[in-house]
């Protein structure tokens, strides 16, 4: 392998928007990166399903089959 052809790796630390703090190496020439969302906050790895319906259809529904 040929020399200095590698990136230069340098530690960063990553935070997320939930307060999670990863510590990674990578070539981003920045110490700190801030992130939304993280391997622990995010729904396939939490299991929770985030309400992306704010249009109230949810409750349209029910309201519509309440009387069915
Ligand atoms: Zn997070």
């Amino acid at each position: 392998m040929k020399k200095n052809i590698h990136p230069n790796y340098k530690k960063t630390v990553a935070t997320c928007s939930c307060g999670n703090i990863i510590n990674f190496f990578s070539t981003i020439n920045k110490e700190s990166i801030n992130l939304d969302i993280c391997g622990v906050c995010h729904p396939f790895f939490t299991g929770k399903q985030r309400v992306v319906d704010t249009s109230g259809r949810i409750e349209r529904f029910n309201k519509k089959f309440k009387n069915f």
